[in-house]
């Protein structure tokens, strides 16, 4: 899940890392007041979506009076921003963040990150951070320091003063980065997070370092522990679809293609996407509907299928192991009747009470495709969109 700048910031600034003043605004009144309550004579305006890039965008209005701060969150409120980071949602500002203009002397590059190929956490930091940092990466990598964070030890200050040595940086800004990567890790490890980034994390005109952007993810599966930040939620956010099956408990992830799947268990939803593929089809999406599928969440799952105009097909593929068949099937039939699909439904069955459910298919009479296994049933929903 990720969180909005602006939720990100109150997070550092709990762990002591320092951020420029700023206030958060639904409204044009309320910008201009928090403008006002900030004082100085200039503010940035920023646009709260789950995105980076907003700086290319339009989502970052640098204003030098209060009726350009006025202006421009008129013109942000209700508007939409696409950026290579939203895959392809145009996501909706209901917020700003209007923040004091910082005196920017140099842009730092910070993430924190769980590096899979090392099996730890790892910070990844560069002195040329900004708006352009995937050029940075792409035309001078060697500028890119990695410091991988052995788990058993931690991270050691003396790796944090390396980076900063090898940056450049002045002997006071190393100590302030070292206490800003040490209070980033603590806050990582003890919020089960994702990934954190700080682009940028400036040198100002006092020569002190500060959190000008902030980003964070935190891993879903850790969010039953971390009820406070699972209350920051924004749905507006995220796919529509996904919010859904988010909240019926079900794992659901739009794909590109047009043959829908409804499976219980994800190794299983994973095999019949393979066996999709295999077959020369394309699956539009990955679900799986949970051990505990009950007629209910079956229906859910099929509308949340539907919402997707792409899909042309749908293969149910359940494997009744501490659900009973019969009882899928009843959940198929009743969902079939109440969404009113149209598209043709393949079902494989197999386990316990796999005879009692497909006698419950057949006799319902409604026009479903039965498959006697997975080979089968991915053929037929292949055959069924060609
Ligand atoms: P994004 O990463 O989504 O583009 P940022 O918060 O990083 O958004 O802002 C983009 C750029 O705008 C920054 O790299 C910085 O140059 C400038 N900027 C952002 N906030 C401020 C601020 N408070 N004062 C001055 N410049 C800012
Ligand atoms: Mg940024």
């Amino acid at each position: 899940m990720n969180f909005h700048e602006y939720q990100a910031k109150e997070i550092f600034a709990s762990y002591g890392i320092p951020i420029p003043a700023g206030i958060v605004a639904r409204s044009v009144d309320e910008a201009v007041a928090a403008a006002e309550k900030l004082g100085g004579d200039a503010w940035v305006v920023k646009a709260q979506v789950h995105a980076g890039g907003r700086g290319k965008a339009g989502g970052v209005k640098f204003s030098t009076s209060l009726d350009a701060v006025k202006e421009n969150t008129k013109n942000m409120l209700g508007m939409t921003i696409e950026t290579y980071q939203t895959g392809g949602m145009a996501l909706p500002v209901n917020e700003v963040l209007i923040t004091a203009a910082a005196d920017i002397k140099q842009e730092i590059y910070l993430s924190v990150l769980v590096d899979r190929a090392n099996k730890c956490i790892s910070f990844v930091v560069c002195a040329e951070g900004g708006m352009d940092i995937e050029e940075v990466a792409k035309t001078t990598p060697e500028l890119i320091h990695t410091v991988i964070v052995e788990n058993n030890e931690g991270l050691y200050p003396y790796e944090c003063r390396k980076v900063g040595f090898q940056m450049g940086l002045t002997s006071k800004q190393t100590r302030q980065l070292t206490g800003i990567m040490l209070a980033l890790h603590k806050m990582f490890v003890e919020n089960d997070l994702a990934l954190v980034e700080v682009n940028p994390l400036i040198i100002d005109g006092n020569d002190d370092i500060v959190a000008l952007d902030a980003k964070i993810a935190i891993d879903d599966n850790a969010l039953f522990r971390h009820k406070n930040l699972a209350a920051l939620r924004d749905k507006t956010q995220e796919d529509p679809a996904e919010a859904e099956a988010h909240e019926h408990e079900l794992n659901y992830i739009k794909l590109d293609g047009n043959i829908a799947c409804m499976v219980n268990g994800a190794g299983l939803a994973m095999a019949t996407m393979d066996v999709i593929k295999l077959k020369g089809g394309d699956p539009a999406n990955f679900l799986d509907v949970g051990g505990g599928a009950t007629a209910a969440r079956v229906a859910t799952a099929f509308k949340i299928i539907l919402s997707d105009k792409n899909v042309k097909s749908i293969l149910v593929n359940i494997f009744g192991g501490i659900v009973r068949c019969d009882l899928i099937a009843q959940g198929i039939i009743d969902a079939i009747k109440e969404v009113g699909v149209e598209q043709p439904i393949i079902v494989r069955l197999e386990g316990t009470n796999v005879e009692k459910g497909k006698a419950l298919i057949e006799q319902s009479g409604l026009a479903v495709i039965a498959a006697d296994d997975l080979d089968d049933a991915a053929n037929k929903a292949v055959a069924a969109v060609a």
